[in-house]
């Protein structure tokens, strides 16, 4: 006896779209200090207060992270 199954593959696409906007993020990464910038639409904002951040601390390494959107699409 023979079973087969059938599966449809439905193609998808994902791509960024403006929906939910851009932000930008910094994160301080001295040991032991958790300080973040919070998000903020603007690129400029966020490193304001890495170089705030340093003028106050002297940490001077930051981790930066840009999140956008992106929508998933059927392509049929
Ligand atoms: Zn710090």
């Amino acid at each position: 006896m023979t079973a087969r199954a059938v599966y449809r593959h439905v193609p998808h696409t994902i791509r960024h779209v403006p929906d939910g906007g851009i932000t930008y993020e910094a994160f301080c990464v001295t040991a032991g200090c958790y300080a973040e910038s919070g998000p903020h639409d603007e690129r400029e904002a966020a490193q304001d207060w890495a170089l705030r951040h340093t003028g106050r601390t002297s940490h001077d390494l930051f981790r930066r992270v840009v999140t956008d959107h992106a929508k998933v699409t059927c392509a049929d």
